[in-house]
């Protein structure tokens, strides 16, 4: 069957933060052929292509996007395993939690503590997810896509992805290229949760006794649960119950500071008064909390502007509680301004404007 192609749709229902104007062309991808033959139209269309998964991470402007949306429904798992490792292969639209939850009950390691993270398995090598203390580059093995350029599938191992913190090539210098269509997952069979994550551990002694003796499952699911809790209590999951529910999650990154650049921040924190935030050592820095840049820089939680919020459960994330495109992309101006003002520091977005 041919692939269905609608004109004129409306794109803030596929998007958690509900907002956005139509799509001029509209594609819903179930296979790899759906994928080239989307493509392939959009070419003789000379039409622009946004690929969309769960939109968890997208932002469309009012306007609206003036090309195709390829919409990513594949959403297929297949599981096979061996003596120490469980090999999960997962269809570009399957739901990323249902893939962990499935991880979880069979016992495999690897994914735990990335649960209730909204949006797609084809999105999560996108800004390599993750979420207390682990990554998915982690587990990655390869990935499926097809390539934009040439129409032809394409497989990239973990190595030729370029992970870096909330980052792949496919963010960076491959932006747009690939659409990615399967992604397989090497979990460990029978493997103990590493917890790696500070709050997560304290939650864990407090909350839940994960050293108890146990079979792995038990233990896996113990700290899904604890995720799902803490994630809970920040608005981090999404629930359409939740009244920061409208949001792309974390919508500025942790900035990462050069030795020097730290220098800087600590004296400016200094002659502020201020106590310094913990800092977590990165590959080539040190990661500041960027909900502690925002909040002292006088964006307090649940500040609001024309309808756009910051959450009143996490200044990292923006809150459409009856706005725009454009009111949510001034508050986030505003914050950026304010955050450069009062520490010296960029903050970079996390989320993807889809233009
Ligand atoms: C409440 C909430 C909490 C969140 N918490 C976290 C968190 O803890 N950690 C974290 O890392 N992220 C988090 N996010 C962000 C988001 O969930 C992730 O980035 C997720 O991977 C996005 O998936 P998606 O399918 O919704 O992607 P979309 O928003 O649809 O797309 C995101 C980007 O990926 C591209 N893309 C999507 N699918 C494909 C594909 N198959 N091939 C090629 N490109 C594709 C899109 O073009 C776009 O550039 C959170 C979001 C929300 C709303």
């Amino acid at each position: 069957m041919p692939v269905i192609i609608r004109e004129h749709v409306k794109l803030a229902q596929f998007t958690t933060i509900n907002l956005g104007g139509p799509a001029s062309f509209f594609a819903e991808c179930l296979s790899v052929d759906d994928v080239c033959e989307a493509l392939a139209f959009a070419d003789s269309h000379q039409l622009k292509i946004h690929v969309l998964g769960g939109g968890s991470n997208t932002i469309f402007l009012d306007e609206g996007f003036p090309g195709l949306v390829l919409k990513m429904g594949m959403g297929y798992v297949r599981s096979e395993s061996d003596r120490n490792t469980v090999r999960f292969t997962a269809g570009g639209g399957v739901v990323w939690d249902d893939c962990v939850l499935d991880a979880v009950h069979q016992g495999a390691a690897g994914i735990e503590c990335l649960s209730g993270i909204p949006g797609t398995v084809g999105a999560s090598p996108i800004q390599n997810i993750g979420a207390y203390g682990q990554e998915v580059k982690d587990t990655i093995e390869s990935l499926c896509a097809v390539d934009r350029l040439t129409l032809k599938p394409v497989i990239f191992s973990a190595a030729e992805c370029e992970f870096g913190y909330r980052q792949s090539r496919f963010k960076s210098v491959d932006r747009g290229r690939y659409v990615i269509t399967e992604v397989t997952y090497r979990l460990r069979k029978g493997g103990t949760p590493e917890i790696r994550y500070p709050e997560l551990q304290k939650f864990l002694d407090i909350q839940l006794d994960v050293r108890r003796p146990g079979d792995t499952t038990t233990l896996l699911e113990s700290v899904r649960n604890a995720v799902l809790q803490l994630r809970h209590s920040k608005s981090m999951v999404f629930d359409p119950t939740d009244e920061n529910a409208r949001s792309v999650g974390s919508f500025f990154m942790n900035p990462v500071l050069t030795p020097d650049q730290l220098k800087e921040f600590q004296s400016r924190v200094a002659a502020l008064g201020k106590k310094l935030p913990n800092g977590f050592p990165a590959d080539d820095g040190v990661k500041i909390p960027a909900a502690w840049l925002i909040e002292q820089a006088g964006f307090q939680k649940g500040y609001t502007k024309n309808g756009a919020a910051v959450s009143s459960r996490h200044a990292l994330a923006l809150v459409n509680k009856g706005c725009t495109t454009r009111d949510i992309l001034n508050l986030a101006e505003e914050i950026e301004r304010g955050v450069r003002e009062t520490f010296g520091i960029s903050l970079e977005r996390e989320g993807i404007l889809a233009e």
